[in-house]
């Protein structure tokens, strides 16, 4: 699938807007991080469908190696977000977007840099579940690898293992390799799809509401699977569930219609926020 010449351009037209210089005004959604790491460097991002504004300039720092939580009303733009991350709309004719965007340093939307490399790096996992399904397990999980040109067998059994034992699939699986993917339940479904993408190594894992279709012992699975992954991969997970965000977030952002309201440590926003649509939303007075 080939890339959109608008796309193209607006990333051209957003080069002036540099991720490494000093904004001359402290962003309210700038956290005091100059000591960690950065994922995603993300400055005056708006995206269109069409004629139809999505997301309105936002700018954002979210840290490496932390769990960070995107929240907010059916609507607002939480799954446009997370899909410019690894530039998912690429494949939606008529989009749009204008910014900077940059994840480890290197801007995702820059000429030359193909999106299928950033989805290697940036990978995602969708509402429902999608193991692909006339494969086993084993070859849902080594897909991408294969597709990259893996093909020694050493290889691809050692990555298949991690892989199952960094998504917590492994003891249950490890014994059915050769079953239909689709055969698991729906919530070992979804560790499938989050082990198929940390087969190809990632830098970062994207979930667009990973548990919404899950039981609630399903879910809890996955959130304790999400606290293990924090340690060698940088999340970000939409959720409109907030008991979740608050249990398994470091950082949480509240956005409103396309707009980016506030952003903080998961407690600040949902103890004492700063804004009062945050407080409206965060207390469940709408959304
Ligand atoms: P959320 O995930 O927060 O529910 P979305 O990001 O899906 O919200 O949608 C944000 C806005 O963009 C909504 O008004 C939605 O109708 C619109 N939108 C989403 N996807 C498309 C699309 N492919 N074409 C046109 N409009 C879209
Ligand atoms: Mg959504």
């Amino acid at each position: 699938m080939s890339t959109l010449p608008e796309t193209a351009r607006a990333s051209e037209a957003a080069e002036p807007i540099r991720a490494s210089a000093t904004p001359a005004t402290a962003s309210p959604a700038d956290l005091p991080v100059e000591a960690e790491e950065i994922a995603f460097e993300i400055r005056n991002f708006s995206m269109w469908y069409g004629q139809r504004l999505a997301l309105q300039d936002v700018t954002i720092r979210i840290a490496a190696r932390k769990v960070t939580a995107i929240i907010g009303p059916s609507g607002c733009g939480k799954s446009t977000f997370i899909r410019a991350l690894n530039r998912m709309h690429d494949l939606t004719p008529g989009t749009r977007l204008e910014g900077s965007l940059k994840h480890f340093g290197e801007n995702l939307y820059g000429p030359g840099v193909e999106a299928s490399v950033v989805r290697r790096r940036v990978g995602m996992v969708f509402q429902k579940s999608n193991p692909f399904p006339t494969m086993s397990i084993a070859d849902n999980v080594l897909v991408g690898l294969r597709l990259n040109g893996v093909h020694d067998r050493g290889v691809l059994q050692a990555r298949l293992e991690e892989s199952l034992r960094m998504a917590a699939l492994w003891d249950e699986v490890k014994d059915l390799l050769n079953r239909p993917g689709t055969s698991l339940s729906g919530g070992q479904q979804q560790r499938l799809c989050i082990a198929r993408s940390l087969a190809v190594q990632p830098e970062t894992l994207l979930m667009d509401e990973p548990c919404s279709a899950l039981d609630p012992i399903a879910t809890a699975k996955i959130e304790e699977l999400i606290q293990t992954l924090r340690e060698r991969f940088t999340v970000v997970i939409v959720t409109h569930n907030m008991q979740q965000a608050a249990r398994c977030s470091d950082r949480t952002a509240f956005f409103y219609m396309g707009r980016l309201i506030e952003y903080g440590d998961t407690r600040n926003i949902f103890t004492n926020p700063g804004n009062p649509q945050t407080e409206a939303y965060v207390s469940g007075r709408f959304g």
